[in-house]
């Protein structure tokens, strides 16, 4: 044995490193870690800066005590709460301070919880909807066939799952040049006996629109003195939930509309943690049926739990209180504000630029939306400013709209905290010398067959 067979190669010159590993095949050996590591840490490189993803809504900074705080509970499992009791206080304390910032009526009697993210937050609300409905419909003697909900087509895609797995037809309310989201309008052809709930957008994912919640629900008002069916709210505020309470205080879309059964949001988009953290709050005890509600002693304890998921990271739920904690509203509307002025400055120099109109002006939550201008130079897309802005590192989706106006094109920015202002004025040279060199093409920029993509 040379000295050299004992001490471990540099690791780029190891194996695994200096040769090919399996791609799909189960590897049958062993690497060191450190190989492991920088063949995965490596790999993950290619995904690109994540600070410079603006087709996301999910966290992608936090501060350093928050790194050291997650890198210390990584361990901790959300559902074992008579082992980790602390952990377990911390998700209650959290939701229900979630409620105080959506105006809760009654904070003693009210009910919430923390979920991976608003997908299945939305699934938990959307079936409390639906086993409240069940539930009148067999004390009344009525058929539970059929239930309905009643949705904008701009709903994000984890509606159309609750829909599609829970088995709720869905009722959809088309998004039109006039409507571009649920506004109450015609809302009496959707709603009958067999509807379990309205959903209401508070943050559109195509656009960033608020769907204006206490005019929906003074139509359901309506809808309830004609035909007597009480048609309850969940309003989805994966986005905007966490920005209308700190900068759009005075719009009413929370609890303070008597309508509103549930909302959700997710903790990871601006609630400002890391993904994946999600909440829901009940108005009340009497909106989540205790048919719903698991009590699971095998962990020790009788510890009530009413997720979709069992195990998951606890450590979420620690950096969401320490967030609360570290910002409270103070911070949250700072930081917040501050995005939505970005976003604003951004929007207004886009719409400047020439070949674009606005389609929302980040004045909701920080996201905004443009589209080309109708007598647009033809020789370049949206998709090939999508593929130019790409290749300096900057990931500004385009795609269609939904539904009837699928074939209006929009590109999209989601400002989050992190887009300083300073990045985004470099974000706009980068746009302006794109547009240039698009609006200087001879002829038709060429282009591949393009697979569907989803920004959602
Ligand atoms: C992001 C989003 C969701 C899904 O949230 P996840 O936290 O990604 O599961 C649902 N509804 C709306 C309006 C969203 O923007």
């Amino acid at each position: 044995m040379t000295a050299t067979d004992r001490i471990e190669l540099p690791v780029f010159a190891q194996d695994g490193e200096a040769t090919s590993l399996p791609g799909n095949e189960f590897p049958e050996g062993m690497l060191s870690p450190s190989t492991a590591y920088q063949v995965v840490h490596d790999e993950a490189m290619l995904d690109g800066n994540s600070r410079l993803n603006l087709a996301t809504f999910v966290t992608t900074y936090m501060d350093k005590e928050a790194k050291l705080l997650y890198a210390q509970t990584v361990d901790k499992n959300m559902i074992d709460k008579d082992e980790y009791p602390a952990t377990a206080a911390i998700e209650e304390r959290c939701w229900r301070m979630l409620g105080d910032l959506w105006n809760l009526p009654d904070p003693a009697d009210t009910i919430g919880t923390s979920t991976i993210g608003s997908s299945e937050a939305c699934m938990l609300g959307g079936l409390a909807l639906k086993r409240h409905w069940q539930t009148s419909r067999k004390a009344a003697g009525k058929s539970v066939e059929k239930p309905n909900i009643v949705l904008s087509t701009g709903v994000q895609v984890c509606w159309e799952k609750f829909c599609n797995y829970f088995e709720v037809e869905p009722r959809w309310v088309p998004m039109t040049e006039e409507h571009l989201y649920l506004d109450g309008h015609d809302l009496e052809k959707y709603v009958d006996e067999n509807t379990i709930g309205v959903v209401a957008i508070m943050g559109q994912t195509y656009t960033g629109a608020y769907e204006p919640v206490k005019e929906i629900a003074a139509k359901l008002d309506e809808i309830q003195a004609a035909s007597g069916f009480d048609v309850k709210i969940h309003v989805d505020g994966a986005s905007g939930a966490m920005i209308a309470p700190f900068c759009q205080p005075d719009l009413e879309w929370d609890f303070r509309v008597e309508r509103v059964a549930s909302i959700s949001t997710s903790g990871h988009k601006f609630g400002l943690v890391y993904p994946g953290v999600g909440w829901i709050v009940w108005r009340n005890q009497e909106r989540l049926p205790e048919s719903m509600i698991f009590h699971c002693a095998y962990l020790g304890g009788d510890m009530p739990t009413l997720a979709l998921n069992f195990s998951r990271p606890g450590a979420q739920v620690l950096l969401q209180y320490y967030q609360f904690l570290r910002l409270g509203r103070e911070g949250y509307r700072a930081i917040q504000q501050n995005s939505l002025d970005v976003a604003q400055y951004l929007s207004a120099a886009i719409a400047e630029m020439g070949p674009f109109e606005l389609v929302s002006k980040g004045d909701t939550i920080p996201v905004f939306a443009w589209r080309r201008k109708r007598d647009a130079n033809p020789n370049w897309t949206l998709y090939d400013l999508e593929d130019r802005l790409r290749m300096k590192g900057w990931q500004v989706p385009a795609y269609p709209l939904a539904d009837n106006l699928a074939d209006v094109t929009v590109q999209r920015i989601v400002v989050r905290n992190g887009l300083s202002r300073d990045l985004a004025t470099k974000l706009l040279a980068d746009m302006k010398s794109e547009v240039d060199f698009l609006e200087s093409l001879d002829g038709p920029m060429p282009h591949k067959k393009r697979s569907a993509a989803f920004h959602h």
